[in-house]
């Protein structure tokens, strides 16, 4: 990854119109850490994560990363701040090979040696990736497009990754296996901000997490805790 850096989100709000989806939420991840945010459907998790992108306005707050203000920049130029965005819903180019997919996420970046030495490193996370490299990414199952929404990610290589529901709609077993590849980029010293429902991916991913409730934050914890909270169990993650 690049080197990992400190992203804090201070009084982040989103607005739909007259809407308030999220108001004012604060918190940070540190270099390598690993956040988990969780919550009930309409809680507010995507939307602050697209507000942090930029993919909507952002209503007021302020967003650094590394110490660098980040509030006011594009979506577009998201990406080459250090931001790497895993979209809900995978979002792949399905006319496009997977090799060619993976190359699109590094389209901020200059195209140098660095480039095919982190292919590598995503082939390596991911071997199926390599091995589908002239596959048309429509082709690829759930779980493998899941895994080229992620390797398309890291080709940035970003400072932090921010995913939104890895899981949806995900086997056990491949859930299993987003889980390892998180582990393993965590290990490596990635920062991580995942939005999750699952509570195996949730837990086994993160270190800490935040529970939102109609947009703001209800409770935080760490995972351990978290996971053996009934409440949270039940009403967040419907176990
Ligand atoms: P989910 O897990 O279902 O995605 P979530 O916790 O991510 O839920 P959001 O999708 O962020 O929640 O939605 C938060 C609130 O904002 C909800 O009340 C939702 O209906 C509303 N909302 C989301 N997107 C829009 C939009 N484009 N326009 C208007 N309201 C929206």
């Amino acid at each position: 990854p690049g080197s990992a850096a400190t992203l804090t989100v201070d009084d982040l709000s989103v607005r739909y119109g007259g809407v308030r989806a999220v108001g004012s939420i604060s918190f940070s991840v540190g270099p390598g850490e690993s956040v988990g945010i969780i919550g009930a459907n309409g809680a507010g998790k995507t939307s602050t994560l697209k507000a942090l992108m930029g993919l909507v306005p952002r209503g007021g707050g302020s967003i650094t990363l590394g110490g660098l203000d980040l509030t006011r920049v594009r979506a577009r130029d998201m990406v080459r701040h250090g931001i790497g965005y895993v979209p809900e819903g995978r979002h792949v180019f399905p006319g496009l090979t997977v090799e060619k997919n993976l190359l699109l996420g590094a389209y901020a970046r200059r195209w140098d040696a660095g480039t095919r030495a982190t292919l590598a490193e995503v082939h390596q996370l991911f071997p199926v990736l390599g091995e589908m490299g002239q596959r048309l990414a429509g082709a690829l199952s759930g779980g493998q497009q899941q895994m080229l929404s992620i390797g398309r990610a890291l080709m940035s290589r970003p400072r932090i990754l921010l995913l939104d529901e890895p899981s949806m709609g995900l086997s056990p077993k491949l859930v299993g296996e987003i889980l390892s590849a998180l582990t393993r980029l965590r290990e490596e010293g990635m920062s991580l901000l995942l939005v999750e429902q699952n509570a195996t991916l949730t837990f086994g991913a993160t270190s800490h997490c935040l529970v939102m409730e109609n947009g703001a934050v209800a409770m935080t914890g760490t995972s351990g805790e978290l996971s053996r909270d009934v409440r949270v169990r039940r009403i967040y993650l419907g176990l």
